[in-house]
Formats: structure tokens, C-alpha cells, sequence
């Protein structure tokens, strides 16, 4: 039941992927009356690359998710780099805050774990509920709930709480329904996927090709991204790459083809040819480095891809979505222990602070990272020369994939902390 009386719920989340299943059980294990809205009915699909670095299992940790083998993860070593003609294996760093191995999953298991994980803590899921707007005081324009169309005759519904939460994806329906659109000095990224059945299902190591060359025009391009193959253990694997934004390939390239032309210039014997593909190619944009802002406004938070959240530096958004809504959700419990006003207002105030903190130097580096490397030449010679030097490469790997210890770390941990101390937050 609603502690505001007159409100359907405590908090409204918007959408039931990595980010809104994270908010809501956070929130609901806090004693918070939470409603979860989501449009669509688990299990689903969702396009994704299915891995996750350490940076993403811990995340699960912390929320309590059993992330033993046993439980159903594949788990992996490190990351194995081809490009330069040099094939490396790079283990996980050995580090206080992240554990020593990442994971794979599908995103049709794992979203649907975490949403009973979130019902288990106590959060009222609505599937087949699609929200189109949100709804605003007519006073003070603050966001005291959300409109849209529930159940398979899509009858029209709202709901009513003191607080919001845009968990909605890329989309972000319910952030652009108030006119805050997408950033346009943030970089955004493509990928596409595809599963085949493979071979190379079983893999310790989750597999990067950083050279990516589009053969379509008359001259070969080498495109800001990387291809990646990840070995899902039941006899598939998930193939897929991803584009940056800051090069001109970007929006003029046929994705679905040039993942075709990659994957046929791959051995045979992998198994990346049609009659493999278990399913058709899918593909979605990467919202990267806070390219949707202000998180905060009067009454709404916006989390995980809705947010811009994605590492422009890796193209990872998994973890920084549950990241981002276990901030927000700690801000909306120490918010709804106040009385309404600015005694609250202070504390949701205090999400987008938390979220430059811990993320907006890193992300702010990965942007400029992403300039540098849309450049041809850039990503040429620093894979040409990065590629064979095996302690470059683990300094590289700490940094693309943000996992160092900020505090008491090796050298390598040191200068990253120093590179990203010399960034803005915001
Ligand atoms: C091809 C591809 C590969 C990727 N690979 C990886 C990877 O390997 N590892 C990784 O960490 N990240 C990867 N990502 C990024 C990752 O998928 C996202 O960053 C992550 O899913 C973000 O989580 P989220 O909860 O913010 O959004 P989503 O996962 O998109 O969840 C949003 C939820 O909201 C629901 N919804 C949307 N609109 C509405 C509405 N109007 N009303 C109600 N519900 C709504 C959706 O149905 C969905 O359930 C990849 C992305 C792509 C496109």
C-alpha cells in the first residue's frame, strides 16, 4: 500500500530491463510500494550481446543474485583481443572491487531472473503496459505519475506516485514525452547481433575483433568499433558488432551487412554462415556517456539507457544500468523519508551529483576517446602498435572496461585514477 495517500503506489518504474528490475527491488527490499510497468510479457527477448564484464557481476552481487555456474552462468576469464594481426588473452585484473571473472547470459533468461527477482522483494509487476506520457501537476508541472494502455485490448490506464523512474531504454518515451531530448555532443553507438549455432560455444574468454572494415565502397574503410564473438555454452554463439557514432560511417552504413561480410570472412569451420543463424539479425542504438540530462527533474529520475548510460569507451550498459538504479534508488529512499518539499527535493537532487561522481570523469574521458579514435588513422595505428605490447594491452583493458581500484590500486590503477581525476563530471 501507498504511504501518500491518494497516490496508486510510493514510486512508478517505467520499464522492466536491467534498470527498472534493479530500481524496483532496491526500492521494494527499502519497504517502498512499488509499481513496475512494462510493456511487453517475460520471458522476452532483447537485443543485446548477452556479456558481462566483472564490472556487471558485481553489480549482480551486490543485489543478491546467485552468480554461481550452477545457478546458470557461463563464466569467463577475460578478454580475448584480435587485431594487428596479434591475438591476445587478457585475464580480468586480480582487484579489490571487482570479482575475478565475468559472465554470459541470455538477455531472455537473465531479464526475466531479475524481474522475479524484483516481485520476490515485493515490487507489483503490470505486463502489457505500455506508457506513452507522463502526467504532470498542472500547478507546479512536477511529475506525479504516468498515462498509457494496459492488457491485450489496450485499455487506457494512469497511475499516480510522488516519484517516477524513466527506466524505458533507449527510447526513453517517457523523458522525450517532456521534451528532453538526446544530446548531441554525447556520442551514440549501433550494434547488431545475430546467434549462431557454433562450435565455439564453449569459450572461457569473451572474444573482441577490433578491426572492422567496411568493404562496400570503392575504397575499404576501417570503422570505430569492434566485432565480438561470445560462446553462450548451449550449443549457440552470440555474434555481433558495434559502431561508434563520431566517424562518417556512422548512419550511413548497412549494419546487417557489413556484420554479413565480417562473419563470412571468419573460418568456416566457426560456423557463421545462414544456414547456422538460429534467429535474424537484431540491432539497437547505445545511448553512451550521459547523452540524456538533466537525470534529475521535478519528480522524475531517468536510469540506465534512458540516461544515456552506455560506456562510450566499450559499448557496455548492462552494469551502469543497474549501477545508475541502485543510486537513484538509495536517493528515492532517503527522499521518501522526508516530508514533501525541499527537505526531499534535496535528497533527489542529490541522483545526478552520485551519478557524476562515480561515472561522469569516466564517461567524460570515453567521449573524447570515441572523437579520437572515429578517426581512420587513430584506430589504425593505435591497434597496429597497442596490439603487440601485452602490458599497453592490460592497461588498455583495465581502462576500456573501468575496472581498477580507485583506492589503493597498482600503478596501472593509479594513472587511470589520475587520468580520470583530470576530466570533468559533468
Ligand atoms: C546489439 C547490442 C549488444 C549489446 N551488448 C551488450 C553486452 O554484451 N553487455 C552489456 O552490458 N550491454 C550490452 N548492450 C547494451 C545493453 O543492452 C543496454 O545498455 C541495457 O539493456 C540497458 O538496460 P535498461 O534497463 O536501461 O534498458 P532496456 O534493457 O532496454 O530495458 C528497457 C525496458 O523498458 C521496456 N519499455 C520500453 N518502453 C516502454 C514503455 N513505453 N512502457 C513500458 N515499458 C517500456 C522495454 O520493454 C524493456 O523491458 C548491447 C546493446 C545492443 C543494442
Amino acid at each position: 500500500m501507498s504511504r501518500w495517500p491518494g497516490s496508486d503506489a510510493d514510486a512508478i518504474v517505467v520499464g522492466a530491463g536491467p534498470a527498472g528490475s534493479t530500481a524496483a527491488a532496491y526500492l521494494a527490499r527499502a519497504g517502498l510500494d512499488v509499481l513496475l510497468l512494462e510493456k511487453s510479457t517475460f520471458p522476452r527477448d532483447k537485443v543485446c550481446g548477452d556479456g558481462f564484464t566483472p564490472r556487471g557481476v558485481k553489480q549482480l552481487i551486490d543485489l543478491g543474485i546467485d552468480t554461481r555456474a550452477e545457478a546458470g552462468w557461463l563464466h569467463n576469464r577475460g578478454l580475448r583481443v584480435v587485431g594487428g594481426g596479434v591475438t591476445l588473452e587478457l585475464d580480468w585484473p586480480d582487484l579489490a572491487s571487482f570479482p575475478p571473472y565475468g559472465a554470459v547470459r541470455t538477455r531472455q533468461d537473465f531479464d526475466e531472473l531479475l524481474v522475479r527477482h524484483a516481485e520476490k522483494a515485493g515490487a507489483r509487476l503490470h505486463e502489457q503496459t505500455t506508457v506513452t506520457d507522463a502526467i504532470s501537476d498542472e500547478r507546479t508541472g512536477r511529475v506525479v505519475g504516468v498515462g498509457g494502455k494496459e492488457g491485450a485490448d489496450k485499455r487506457p490506464v494512469s497511475f499516480t506516485a510522488p516519484l517516477t523512474l524513466a527506466c524505458d531504454g533507449v527510447s526513453a518515451r517517457l523523458a522525450l514525452s517532456l521534451g528532453l531530448g538526446k544530446r548531441d555532443d554525447r556520442p551514440m553507438g549501433v550494434a547488431v547481433r545475430r546467434y549462431y549455432t557454433s562450435p565455439r560455444t564453449h569459450d572461457d574468454y569473451l572474444e573482441s575483433h577490433l578491426e572492422l572494415w567496411d568493404r562496400s565502397g570503392s575504397e575499404p574503410r576501417l570503422l570505430p568499433g569492434y566485432g565480438w564473438i561470445f560462446g553462450m555454452g548451449d550449443g549457440t554463439s552470440n555474434v555481433g558488432l558495434g559502431i561508434l557514432s563520431t566517424s562518417k560511417a556512422y548512419g550511413n552504413t548497412d549494419y546487417r551487412a557489413l556484420l554479413r561480410s565480417w562473419l563470412d570472412g571468419t573460418p568456416e569451420e566457426w560456423g557463421f554462415r545462414e544456414p547456422n543463424a538460429t534467429g535474424k539479425p537484431g540491432g539497437a542504438g547505445l545511448p553512451m556517456g550521459f547523452n540524456r540530462t538533466p537525470h534529475y527533474r521535478e519528480g522524475l529520475l531517468l536510469v540506465g539507457d534512458a540516461g544515456g548510460m552506455v560506456n562510450p569507451f566499450n559499448g557496455e550498459g548492462i552494469a551502469y544500468a543497474m549501477h545508475s538504479a541502485r543510486i537513484a534508488a538509495e536517493c528515492v529512499v532517503q527522499a521518501m523519508a522526508r516530508p514533501e518539499g525541499m527537505a526531499r527535493e534535496h535528497a533527489l537532487r542529490r541522483y545526478p551529483g552520485a551519478l557524476a561522481e562515480e561515472l561522469g570523469r569516466y564517461f567524460r574521458l570515453g567521449n573524447a576517446f570515441s572523437r579520437l579514435i572515429g578517426h581512420p588513422a587513430v584506430m589504425r595505428t593505435a591497434t597496429r602498435y597497442g596490439m603487440p605490447r601485452i602490458t599497453l594491452m592490460r592497461f588498455v583493458l583495465k581502462l576500456l572496461a573501468n575496472l581498477y581500484d580507485s583506492r589503493d590500486g597498482d600503478v596501472t590503477d593509479r594513472v587511470i585514477t589520475a587520468m580520470t581525476r583530470l576530466a570533468p563530471s559533468v
